[in-house]
Protein backbone atom coordinates (compact mmCIF):
# COMPACT_ATOMS: atom_id res chain seq x y z
CA UNK A 1 0.00 0.00 0.00
CA UNK A 2 1.30 3.50 -0.99
CA UNK A 3 2.33 5.50 2.05
CA UNK A 4 3.50 8.86 2.11
CA UNK A 5 7.65 10.02 2.81
CA UNK A 6 8.30 12.06 5.80
CA UNK A 7 9.28 15.71 4.00
CA UNK A 8 9.55 18.67 6.03
CA UNK A 9 10.15 20.31 9.44
CA UNK A 10 9.06 23.53 9.88
CA UNK A 11 9.38 26.31 12.92
CA UNK A 12 6.44 28.87 13.56
CA UNK A 13 8.49 31.77 15.31
CA UNK A 14 7.27 33.11 18.89
CA UNK A 15 6.56 36.44 19.58
CA UNK A 16 5.40 35.72 23.33
CA UNK A 17 5.39 32.83 25.92
CA UNK A 18 6.41 29.54 24.28
CA UNK A 19 5.04 26.49 24.81
CA UNK A 20 8.35 25.32 25.73
CA UNK A 21 8.57 27.72 28.29
CA UNK A 22 5.44 26.67 30.01
CA UNK A 23 5.41 25.24 33.42
CA UNK A 24 1.85 24.32 33.16
CA UNK A 25 0.07 22.38 30.48
CA UNK A 26 -4.13 22.45 30.29
CA UNK A 27 -5.84 21.73 27.14
CA UNK A 28 -9.24 22.63 26.31
CA UNK A 29 -10.72 20.37 23.81
CA UNK A 30 -13.60 22.25 21.75
CA UNK A 31 -16.54 19.74 21.93
CA UNK A 32 -19.64 19.21 19.07
CA UNK A 33 -23.00 17.31 20.83
CA UNK A 34 -25.63 15.99 19.18
CA UNK A 35 -29.09 14.80 20.37
CA UNK A 36 -27.74 14.92 24.43
CA UNK A 37 -24.44 13.00 23.32
CA UNK A 38 -20.75 14.00 21.84
CA UNK A 39 -20.08 13.17 18.51
CA UNK A 40 -17.41 11.01 17.61
CA UNK A 41 -14.95 13.48 16.61
CA UNK A 42 -15.04 15.02 19.50
CA UNK A 43 -14.37 12.06 21.33
CA UNK A 44 -11.23 11.33 19.10
CA UNK A 45 -10.35 15.03 19.96
CA UNK A 46 -9.97 14.50 23.56
CA UNK A 47 -8.27 11.14 22.59
CA UNK A 48 -5.64 13.33 20.84
CA UNK A 49 -6.07 15.68 23.96
CA UNK A 50 -4.73 12.62 26.00
CA UNK A 51 -1.46 12.53 24.20
CA UNK A 52 -0.46 15.83 25.78
CA UNK A 53 -1.41 15.16 29.11
CA UNK A 54 1.50 14.63 31.49
CA UNK A 55 0.73 14.19 35.20
CA UNK A 56 0.62 17.90 36.13
CA UNK A 57 -1.63 18.47 32.64
CA UNK A 58 -5.35 18.56 32.50
CA UNK A 59 -7.87 18.28 30.07
CA UNK A 60 -11.47 20.50 29.64
CA UNK A 61 -14.30 20.25 27.65
CA UNK A 62 -16.21 23.20 26.33
CA UNK A 63 -19.63 22.67 25.47
CA UNK A 64 -22.05 25.63 23.97
CA UNK A 65 -25.50 25.71 22.97
CA UNK A 66 -28.69 26.23 24.40
CA UNK A 67 -31.72 24.06 26.08
CA UNK A 68 -32.11 20.51 27.87
CA UNK A 69 -29.74 18.63 24.98
CA UNK A 70 -26.89 20.66 26.14
CA UNK A 71 -27.21 20.08 29.59
CA UNK A 72 -27.50 16.25 29.05
CA UNK A 73 -24.61 16.20 26.81
CA UNK A 74 -22.77 18.05 29.40
CA UNK A 75 -23.48 15.08 32.03
CA UNK A 76 -22.30 12.49 29.92
CA UNK A 77 -19.33 14.52 28.95
CA UNK A 78 -18.54 14.57 33.07
CA UNK A 79 -17.91 11.25 32.68
CA UNK A 80 -16.79 10.41 28.91
CA UNK A 81 -13.12 10.29 29.40
CA UNK A 82 -11.13 9.57 33.09
CA UNK A 83 -8.59 11.89 31.39
CA UNK A 84 -10.81 14.52 31.51
CA UNK A 85 -10.71 17.26 34.35
CA UNK A 86 -13.70 19.67 34.11
CA UNK A 87 -16.12 20.39 31.96
CA UNK A 88 -17.24 23.98 30.75
CA UNK A 89 -20.73 24.83 29.77
CA UNK A 90 -21.90 28.07 27.37
CA UNK A 91 -25.87 27.40 27.40
CA UNK A 92 -27.20 30.47 25.64
CA UNK A 93 -28.98 30.61 22.80
CA UNK A 94 -26.39 32.59 20.94
CA UNK A 95 -24.53 29.20 20.48
CA UNK A 96 -27.42 27.48 19.07
CA UNK A 97 -26.13 27.59 16.12
CA UNK A 98 -22.85 26.72 14.64
CA UNK A 99 -21.59 30.31 14.23
CA UNK A 100 -17.88 30.72 13.31
CA UNK A 101 -18.13 34.40 15.27
CA UNK A 102 -20.08 33.98 18.68
CA UNK A 103 -18.01 30.62 18.52
CA UNK A 104 -14.90 32.06 18.53
CA UNK A 105 -15.10 34.89 20.68
CA UNK A 106 -16.63 32.05 23.49
CA UNK A 107 -13.04 30.30 23.03
CA UNK A 108 -11.26 33.46 23.10
CA UNK A 109 -13.19 34.52 26.38
CA UNK A 110 -12.54 30.98 27.55
CA UNK A 111 -9.14 31.15 26.60
CA UNK A 112 -8.53 34.47 28.96
CA UNK A 113 -9.79 32.72 31.70
CA UNK A 114 -8.01 29.57 31.68
CA UNK A 115 -4.95 30.22 30.03
CA UNK A 116 -4.78 27.04 28.16
CA UNK A 117 -1.24 25.39 26.41
CA UNK A 118 -3.37 24.05 23.96
CA UNK A 119 -7.14 23.94 22.32
CA UNK A 120 -8.13 21.50 19.87
CA UNK A 121 -11.01 21.02 17.82
CA UNK A 122 -11.80 18.47 15.09
CA UNK A 123 -11.15 18.80 11.61
CA UNK A 124 -14.25 18.64 10.23
CA UNK A 125 -16.36 21.51 9.07
CA UNK A 126 -17.36 22.76 12.73
CA UNK A 127 -13.85 23.42 13.82
CA UNK A 128 -12.29 24.29 10.68
CA UNK A 129 -15.24 26.74 10.63
CA UNK A 130 -14.04 27.81 14.52
CA UNK A 131 -10.94 27.39 14.90
CA UNK A 132 -9.12 29.99 12.37
CA UNK A 133 -11.45 32.83 13.72
CA UNK A 134 -10.71 31.65 17.57
CA UNK A 135 -6.95 31.74 16.58
CA UNK A 136 -6.89 35.23 15.12
CA UNK A 137 -8.88 36.65 18.30
CA UNK A 138 -5.86 35.42 19.79
CA UNK A 139 -2.76 36.38 17.30
CA UNK A 140 -1.60 32.61 17.44
CA UNK A 141 -1.37 30.79 14.33
CA UNK A 142 -3.42 27.61 14.24
CA UNK A 143 -1.63 24.06 12.81
CA UNK A 144 -4.60 21.92 10.91
CA UNK A 145 -5.39 18.69 10.56
CA UNK A 146 -2.87 17.27 12.84
CA UNK A 147 -2.36 13.41 12.19
CA UNK A 148 -0.01 12.91 15.23
CA UNK A 149 1.27 14.83 18.75
CA UNK A 150 4.64 13.81 18.94
CA UNK A 151 5.23 15.78 21.85
CA UNK A 152 2.92 18.97 23.10
CA UNK A 153 4.95 21.18 20.49
CA UNK A 154 5.86 18.91 17.88
CA UNK A 155 2.70 18.07 15.66
CA UNK A 156 2.77 15.83 12.45
CA UNK A 157 0.42 16.89 9.67
CA UNK A 158 0.10 15.88 5.50
CA UNK A 159 1.25 18.61 2.94
CA UNK A 160 0.59 18.13 -1.01
CA UNK A 161 -2.75 16.47 -0.42
CA UNK A 162 -1.17 13.42 1.85
CA UNK A 163 1.51 12.77 -0.22
CA UNK A 164 3.95 13.78 2.60
CA UNK A 165 4.21 14.51 5.73
CA UNK A 166 5.36 17.17 7.60
CA UNK A 167 6.47 18.10 11.33
CA UNK A 168 6.34 20.45 13.05
CA UNK A 169 7.59 22.33 16.05
CA UNK A 170 5.49 25.12 17.25
CA UNK A 171 7.71 28.07 19.14
CA UNK A 172 4.68 29.84 19.21
CA UNK A 173 2.85 31.37 22.05
CA UNK A 174 -0.20 30.16 24.07
CA UNK A 175 -2.39 28.86 23.20
CA UNK A 176 -1.12 26.64 20.63
CA UNK A 177 -4.16 25.44 18.97
CA UNK A 178 -4.97 22.32 16.71
CA UNK A 179 -7.68 20.92 14.52
CA UNK A 180 -7.15 16.83 14.56
CA UNK A 181 -8.03 14.41 12.07
CA UNK A 182 -10.36 11.90 13.66
CA UNK A 183 -9.82 9.52 11.38
CA UNK A 184 -5.95 9.04 13.53
CA UNK A 185 -7.11 9.01 17.18
CA UNK A 186 -9.48 6.36 16.92
CA UNK A 187 -11.64 6.65 20.32
CA UNK A 188 -9.71 3.54 22.79
CA UNK A 189 -11.35 1.22 25.42
CA UNK A 190 -10.76 3.99 27.90
CA UNK A 191 -13.34 6.69 26.29
CA UNK A 192 -16.58 5.94 24.91
CA UNK A 193 -18.21 3.44 27.43
CA UNK A 194 -15.79 3.89 30.28
CA UNK A 195 -17.73 4.71 33.46
CA UNK A 196 -15.92 7.24 35.29
CA UNK A 197 -16.55 9.54 38.16
CA UNK A 198 -17.77 12.52 37.13
CA UNK A 199 -16.15 15.48 36.72
CA UNK A 200 -17.41 19.23 37.68
CA UNK A 201 -19.06 21.11 35.49
CA UNK A 202 -19.14 24.91 35.50
CA UNK A 203 -21.10 27.12 33.71
CA UNK A 204 -18.59 29.96 31.33
CA UNK A 205 -19.74 33.11 32.75
CA UNK A 206 -20.80 35.64 29.59
CA UNK A 207 -21.49 38.64 31.42
CA UNK A 208 -18.78 39.93 29.56
CA UNK A 209 -19.55 38.66 26.10
CA UNK A 210 -20.30 40.92 23.64
CA UNK A 211 -22.51 40.61 20.81
CA UNK A 212 -20.87 42.41 18.10
CA UNK A 213 -20.78 40.45 14.59
CA UNK A 214 -22.64 41.02 11.10
CA UNK A 215 -23.44 37.65 10.53
CA UNK A 216 -26.42 35.47 10.94
CA UNK A 217 -27.45 32.05 10.28
CA UNK A 218 -30.11 31.68 8.15
CA UNK A 219 -30.65 28.34 8.06
CA UNK A 220 -29.11 24.34 8.20
CA UNK A 221 -29.98 21.41 6.03
CA UNK A 222 -29.47 18.06 7.02
CA UNK A 223 -29.75 14.72 5.40
CA UNK A 224 -32.19 12.63 6.98
CA UNK A 225 -30.58 9.25 6.69
CA UNK A 226 -30.27 6.19 8.81
CA UNK A 227 -27.13 5.42 7.14
CA UNK A 228 -24.45 5.20 9.22
CA UNK A 229 -22.25 8.63 9.13
CA UNK A 230 -19.39 9.09 6.59
CA UNK A 231 -16.55 10.21 8.99
CA UNK A 232 -17.04 7.38 11.16
CA UNK A 233 -18.28 4.46 9.16
CA UNK A 234 -17.19 1.23 9.33
CA UNK A 235 -17.57 0.85 5.83
CA UNK A 236 -18.01 3.51 3.11
CA UNK A 237 -18.96 2.40 -0.57
CA UNK A 238 -18.05 5.02 -3.08
CA UNK A 239 -18.97 5.96 -6.27
CA UNK A 240 -17.62 8.02 -9.18
CA UNK A 241 -18.35 9.69 -12.22
CA UNK A 242 -19.16 6.86 -14.45
CA UNK A 243 -22.43 6.43 -12.22
CA UNK A 244 -23.84 8.47 -15.12
CA UNK A 245 -26.77 9.56 -13.15
CA UNK A 246 -28.41 10.35 -9.83
CA UNK A 247 -30.95 7.24 -10.65
CA UNK A 248 -28.10 4.91 -11.08
CA UNK A 249 -26.15 6.49 -8.26
CA UNK A 250 -29.04 4.45 -6.16
CA UNK A 251 -27.27 0.97 -6.74
CA UNK A 252 -24.51 2.67 -4.76
CA UNK A 253 -27.33 3.10 -2.18
CA UNK A 254 -28.45 -0.32 -2.09
CA UNK A 255 -25.41 -1.82 -2.03
CA UNK A 256 -24.83 0.55 1.23
CA UNK A 257 -27.77 -0.36 2.63
CA UNK A 258 -27.57 -4.30 2.59
CA UNK A 259 -23.86 -3.63 3.89
CA UNK A 260 -24.97 -1.26 6.80
CA UNK A 261 -22.36 1.52 5.07
CA UNK A 262 -22.27 4.65 4.39
CA UNK A 263 -22.18 5.95 1.26
CA UNK A 264 -19.05 8.42 -0.63
CA UNK A 265 -18.69 9.86 -3.78
CA UNK A 266 -16.07 11.63 -5.89
CA UNK A 267 -16.23 15.25 -6.76
CA UNK A 268 -17.16 14.37 -10.42
CA UNK A 269 -20.36 12.52 -8.93
CA UNK A 270 -21.10 15.38 -6.97
CA UNK A 271 -19.96 18.28 -9.52
CA UNK A 272 -22.22 16.66 -11.65
CA UNK A 273 -25.14 16.42 -8.73
CA UNK A 274 -25.71 12.73 -8.80
CA UNK A 275 -25.48 13.06 -4.92
CA UNK A 276 -24.86 16.39 -2.03
CA UNK A 277 -21.67 17.17 -1.73
CA UNK A 278 -21.50 16.08 2.33
CA UNK A 279 -21.14 13.09 0.36
CA UNK A 280 -17.45 14.30 -0.77
CA UNK A 281 -14.92 12.16 -0.07
CA UNK A 282 -11.30 13.36 -0.56
CA UNK A 283 -8.67 16.53 -0.16
CA UNK A 284 -11.35 19.04 -0.60
CA UNK A 285 -14.26 16.55 0.91
CA UNK A 286 -14.10 14.29 3.79
CA UNK A 287 -11.33 12.10 5.08
CA UNK A 288 -11.91 8.79 6.20
CA UNK A 289 -10.48 5.40 7.34
CA UNK A 290 -13.03 2.72 7.28
CA UNK A 291 -12.19 -0.84 7.71
CA UNK A 292 -13.42 -1.23 4.36
CA UNK A 293 -13.52 0.82 1.52
CA UNK A 294 -15.31 -0.01 -1.77
CA UNK A 295 -14.93 1.82 -4.83
CA UNK A 296 -16.83 1.85 -7.81
CA UNK A 297 -16.55 3.74 -11.30
CA UNK A 298 -13.57 5.65 -9.14
CA UNK A 299 -10.36 7.02 -11.37
CA UNK A 300 -8.30 7.17 -8.51
CA UNK A 301 -7.08 10.68 -8.68
CA UNK A 302 -4.41 11.82 -5.93
CA UNK A 303 -7.11 14.26 -4.49
CA UNK A 304 -9.46 11.83 -3.96
CA UNK A 305 -6.79 9.06 -2.70
CA UNK A 306 -6.29 12.02 -0.30
CA UNK A 307 -9.09 11.62 1.49
CA UNK A 308 -9.58 7.47 1.51
CA UNK A 309 -5.43 5.98 1.71
CA UNK A 310 -5.67 5.02 5.40
CA UNK A 311 -8.73 2.80 4.84
CA UNK A 312 -8.13 -0.55 6.58
CA UNK A 313 -9.19 -2.66 3.36
CA UNK A 314 -9.44 -0.86 -0.38
CA UNK A 315 -11.65 -2.85 -2.62
CA UNK A 316 -11.89 -1.19 -6.51
CA UNK A 317 -13.98 -1.85 -9.55
CA UNK A 318 -12.93 -0.11 -12.38
CA UNK A 319 -12.98 -1.42 -16.77
CA UNK A 320 -10.54 0.32 -16.80
CA UNK A 321 -7.14 -2.08 -15.85
CA UNK A 322 -4.73 0.82 -15.93
CA UNK A 323 -6.88 2.86 -13.64
CA UNK A 324 -4.60 4.51 -10.58
CA UNK A 325 -7.32 3.22 -7.77
CA UNK A 326 -5.77 -0.35 -8.60
CA UNK A 327 -2.43 1.44 -7.08
CA UNK A 328 -3.53 1.60 -3.14
CA UNK A 329 -6.64 -1.36 -3.44
CA UNK A 330 -5.72 -4.41 -1.74
CA UNK A 331 -8.54 -6.42 -4.40
CA UNK A 332 -9.26 -4.74 -7.49
CA UNK A 333 -11.51 -6.00 -9.91
CA UNK A 334 -11.79 -5.11 -14.10
CA UNK A 335 -15.31 -5.12 -14.79
CA UNK A 336 -18.05 -3.06 -15.54
CA UNK A 337 -19.94 -1.96 -12.30
CA UNK A 338 -23.49 -2.20 -14.08
CA UNK A 339 -23.07 -6.02 -14.23
CA UNK A 340 -21.44 -6.36 -10.92
CA UNK A 341 -23.16 -4.24 -8.38
CA UNK A 342 -26.80 -6.17 -9.59
CA UNK A 343 -24.88 -9.07 -9.05
CA UNK A 344 -23.61 -8.51 -5.46
CA UNK A 345 -26.80 -6.94 -4.53
CA UNK A 346 -28.41 -10.67 -5.61
CA UNK A 347 -25.88 -12.90 -3.58
CA UNK A 348 -25.43 -10.60 -0.78
CA UNK A 349 -28.14 -11.20 2.18
CA UNK A 350 -30.98 -9.11 2.95
CA UNK A 351 -30.03 -7.31 5.80
CA UNK A 352 -32.06 -8.02 9.22
C1 LIG B 1 -8.11 21.30 -5.98
C2 LIG B 1 -8.85 20.04 -6.30
C3 LIG B 1 -9.48 19.37 -5.28
C4 LIG B 1 -10.15 18.19 -5.53
N1 LIG B 1 -10.76 17.52 -4.51
C5 LIG B 1 -11.33 16.34 -4.73
C6 LIG B 1 -11.93 15.59 -3.67
O1 LIG B 1 -11.96 16.00 -2.52
N2 LIG B 1 -12.46 14.39 -3.98
C7 LIG B 1 -12.47 13.86 -5.25
O2 LIG B 1 -12.99 12.75 -5.43
N3 LIG B 1 -11.95 14.56 -6.25
C8 LIG B 1 -11.40 15.78 -6.03
N4 LIG B 1 -10.90 16.48 -7.10
C9 LIG B 1 -11.17 15.99 -8.46
C10 LIG B 1 -10.22 14.91 -8.90
O3 LIG B 1 -9.08 15.48 -9.48
C11 LIG B 1 -10.91 14.01 -9.96
O4 LIG B 1 -11.34 14.80 -11.04
C12 LIG B 1 -12.09 13.21 -9.45
O5 LIG B 1 -11.76 12.54 -8.25
C13 LIG B 1 -12.48 12.19 -10.51
O6 LIG B 1 -13.66 11.54 -10.12
P1 LIG B 1 -14.06 10.13 -10.72
O7 LIG B 1 -13.01 9.14 -10.36
O8 LIG B 1 -15.47 9.87 -10.32
O9 LIG B 1 -14.11 10.41 -12.30
P2 LIG B 1 -13.13 10.01 -13.47
O10 LIG B 1 -11.76 10.46 -13.19
O11 LIG B 1 -13.78 10.46 -14.71
O12 LIG B 1 -13.09 8.42 -13.42
C14 LIG B 1 -14.16 7.60 -13.76
C15 LIG B 1 -13.64 6.17 -13.72
O13 LIG B 1 -14.72 5.28 -13.90
C16 LIG B 1 -14.27 4.22 -14.73
N5 LIG B 1 -15.48 3.69 -15.38
C17 LIG B 1 -16.23 4.25 -16.36
N6 LIG B 1 -17.31 3.49 -16.64
C18 LIG B 1 -17.23 2.41 -15.80
C19 LIG B 1 -18.05 1.27 -15.61
N7 LIG B 1 -19.21 1.10 -16.29
N8 LIG B 1 -17.67 0.37 -14.69
C20 LIG B 1 -16.53 0.51 -13.97
N9 LIG B 1 -15.71 1.59 -14.12
C21 LIG B 1 -16.06 2.51 -15.03
C22 LIG B 1 -13.29 4.83 -15.69
O14 LIG B 1 -12.41 3.84 -16.19
C23 LIG B 1 -12.61 5.85 -14.80
O15 LIG B 1 -11.46 5.32 -14.19
C24 LIG B 1 -10.22 17.67 -6.85
C25 LIG B 1 -9.57 18.35 -7.89
C26 LIG B 1 -8.90 19.51 -7.62
C27 LIG B 1 -8.19 20.22 -8.74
Amino acid sequence: MFKPTSLTYLIAHSRRRSIASCRHLGTLVIAEHEGGSLTASSLSSIEAAGKLLSKDSSLSLLLAGAGPTLQEAAAKAASCHPSVSQVLVADSDKFKNPLAEPWAKLVHLVQQKGEYSHIIAASNSFGKNILPRAAALLDVSPITDVIDISESNTFVRPIYAGNALSTIRYTGSDPCMLTVRSTSFPVGSTSADSKTNPVPIHQVDLSTFSEDWNSRHVKQTTQDSERPDLGSARVVITGGRALKSAENFKLIEKLAEKLGAAVGATRAAVDAGYVPNDLQVGQTGKIVAPELYMAFGVSGAIQHIAGMRDSKVIVAVNKDADAPIFQVADYGLVGDLFEIIPELLEKLPEKK
